[in-house]
């Protein structure tokens, strides 16, 4: 019964972002073919993100738990000092934040290369250290990027789901770009609802959005910018869906088709 209605929930979901593809966004440029990422319906515009850096910042490293001296050192986050970075969670499986944050990273920026796009991230792998959160923002701050995510997944009481969009409030630093973050956040929200089929969260803001003062890569930006905690890593469901290669690239596409949609309008 649950398998039936996950494969209808994720086929309707497929044939809205089918929808959205056929009918284009924008209408310049050759298309592409990217065969071995994408979902069978998606097709690049070559060029519509030419002269635009995006920044990604993929959440934690996969080494972090291994070196605990070095991450628990304490760096300023743009309003208090708290560690240069944190493990982050994992499904009961085991099945690693970092790791999901990492896939869904690379697949964004795969397709963003494939538009044209300039994409800064502040990790590349998934087996190092760190970098601790100051220097992350600093990374994508001195890129000057265009617009910026942070890619997480959450760890809370098993009960909860959905996803937060984690918006920044005025920190000295960032405050010339709160206008433009709280318009990256809600064009995002709006098309994780219709690409994806992750739910807005259940315990955590309010309609998928929470501003917050407590993190550096909000505090410290200079660029437009979110934190998007995509799920929860506890529940049985968020789960499925997180670490499901399928939902990765779905999100993937979701966040690029935002990213499109803030930037050309
Ligand atoms: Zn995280």
């Amino acid at each position: 019964m649950t398998t039936v209605r996950t494969t209808r929930t994720v086929a309707a979901a497929s044939m809205g972002l089918g929808c959205l593809l056929a009918m284009g966004v924008g209408s310049a440029g050759a298309t592409s073919t990217i065969a071995s990422l994408a979902p069978s319906t998606y097709s690049a515009q070559t060029g519509i993100l030419a002269g635009k850096t995006i920044g990604i910042d993929p959440g934690h490293n996969g080494a972090n738990g291994s070196h605990p001296s070095i991450i628990s050192r304490k760096v300023w986050d743009g309003r208090e000092y708290k560690a240069c970075n944190t493990t982050g969670t994992s499904t009961n499986a085991g099945y690693s934040e970092s790791r999901f944050n990492y896939k869904v990273a690379q697949y964004l920026a795969t397709y963003l290369r494939s538009q044209g796009a300039r994409v800064v991230m502040t990790r590349a792998t998934n087996t190092g250290v760190g970098p601790c959160i100051n220097r992350r923002a600093a990374i994508i701050n001195a890129a000057h990027a265009n617009v910026a995510i942070s890619i997480h997944a959450d760890g809370a009481p098993s009960r909860g789901r959905g996803f937060a969009i984690l918006e920044p409030v005025a920190s000295g630093t960032n405050n010339k770009v709160i206008k433009g973050s709280i318009r990256w956040g809600s064009v995002l929200r709006r098309s994780l609802l219709t690409n994806t089929e992750m739910p807005t969260s259940t315990y955590d803001g309010v309609n998928g959005i929470k501003f917050r003062r407590d993190l550096g890569a909000l505090n410290l930006t200079k660029v437009p910018t979110v934190l998007l905690e995509t799920g929860n890593m506890r529940n049985s469901r968020d789960a499925r869906l997180l670490t499901s290669r399928t939902f990765q690239k779905r999100l993937a596409l979701a966040i690029d088709r935002a990213i499109i949609k803030y930037l050309k309008g």
